[in-house]
């Protein structure tokens, strides 16, 4: 899939509309369409990297800020200190449905582990 098929360029683009929590110059979060928990936001670089196989190094800084901000905005969602999940689904197996690289921050209720 390229670029221009690619939803969440769609959505970085405004293209197509979402629920968005917070912004900068690299990424974009916004709320999942289909929660799977109380808080389900979606963490998304704005460049367009298919999953993290295709990554590289001159990725590091940008898959960095994506984490940390997911923290922050953990904290800002009131989730930090009772605890929540941070993932990164890649490939068929690893149940990637959308290919831009994201990251869900799932929280607000215990999750279980391991996933099924
Ligand atoms: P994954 O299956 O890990 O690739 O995650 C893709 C996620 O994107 C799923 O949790 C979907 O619910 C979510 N999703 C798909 N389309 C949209 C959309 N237009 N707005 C918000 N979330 C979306
Ligand atoms: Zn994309």
């Amino acid at each position: 899939m390229s670029a221009a098929d690619c939803i969440f360029c769609k959505i970085v683009a405004e293209e197509i509309s979402a629920r968005i929590i917070y912004q900068d110059d690299e990424l974009i979060a916004i709320e999942d369409i289909n929660p799977a928990a109380p808080v389900h936001i979606l963490l998304i670089p704005r460049k367009h990297i298919p999953s993290l196989n295709e990554a590289g190094l001159d990725d590091a800084d940008i898959l960095g800020h994506l984490q940390l901000t997911a923290a922050r905005i953990a904290n800002g969602q009131g989730i930090a200190a009772s605890g929540y999940r941070l993932v990164s689904n890649c490939g068929e197996w690893g149940g990637q449905t959308v290919m831009h690289v994201h990251y869900h921050l799932l929280g607000g209720r215990e999750l279980r582990w391991p996933p099924g």
